[in-house]
């Protein structure tokens, strides 16, 4: 790539990245010429422990890489949130979609260069230009709401785990227990748009830790969840969605 670029073929080069903050920290430290980094950055994934959005974010513009966002409405699924968010959102700005909030948020970090959003009709164009010509950052109101939307939508969830991670030490088989229910919940909330991004989350945890059909059933987990979650129960369900 640098050769295409040197040779004047390629104007920049950077790459689009699925994985954890502290891969992404090790490889731009090691590769310094990368010019830009493509993100899955949405106002779901910025907090979530697998996904790590926001600390992803934060990396990037450590190394002063741009950030070209993709899935700002992760996989469309923000542009249909819960009723009880929705109405959160058209109490604020009837006018407004639910979807703009998503990209708003992914389009408000100084560090971003580029949202990228899958439009499949006119109307959806007119909407995101609408916005996005004369852009205006979120309000402190504004992320007050997105937060508490958040929050309905997280309610959701198929699997309560907390993400404590109190239960992986004692595993005998180094499974990644709350990473693998956190992409499960994903993948239970939003349907099957999310099913590949889930399988390469799921393969990269996989290729350091057990599977979750690696469980011996030793119930080790249990002993020391405070949600008291039945852990090898949802492993299965885990391993049946996922492998
Ligand atoms: S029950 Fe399964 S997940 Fe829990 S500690 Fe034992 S092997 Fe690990
Ligand atoms: S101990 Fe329970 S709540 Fe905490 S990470 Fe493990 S499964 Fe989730």
């Amino acid at each position: 790539m640098q050769q295409l670029k040197a040779a004047g073929k390629v104007k920049h080069i950077g790459f689009s990245f699925h994985d954890k903050a502290a891969l992404l920290d090790e490889i731009l430290s090691k590769h310094p010429e990368m010019e830009y980094v493509q993100l899955q950055l949405n106002y779901l994934d910025w907090n979530d422990t697998t996904i790590e959005a926001g600390k992803c974010y934060e990396v990037a513009a450590r190394h002063h890489k741009p950030v070209i966002v993709m899935e700002p409405l992760k996989g469309g699924s923000l542009a249909r949130v819960p009723a009880e968010a929705q109405k959160l959102y058209q109490d604020y700005a009837p006018e407004r979609s639910v979807a703009s909030w998503g990209i708003r948020f992914a389009a408000s970090p100084d560090n971003v260069l580029m949202v990228l959003s899958g439009m499949s009709n006119q109307e959806q164009i007119n909407d995101n230009l609408s916005f996005m010509q004369d852009f205006q950052p979120l309000n402190d109101e504004e992320r007050q709401l997105i937060e508490k939307a958040v929050s309905i939508i997280r309610g959701a969830i198929a699997i309560p785990c907390t993400a404590c991670r109190y239960c992986v030490d004692d595993c005998p088989k180094k499974i990644a227990i709350p990473d693998y229910f956190a992409v499960y919940n994903n993948l239970q909330q939003f349907g099957p748009e999310q099913g590949l991004v889930a399988q390469t989350y799921y393969g990269n945890l996989t290729q350091s830790h057990g599977k979750a059909s690696d469980c011996i059933k030793c119930g080790q987990c249990e002993n020391h969840c405070p949600q008291h979650l039945p852990i090898r129960r949802y492993l299965k369900d885990v391993a049946t969605a996922l492998e």
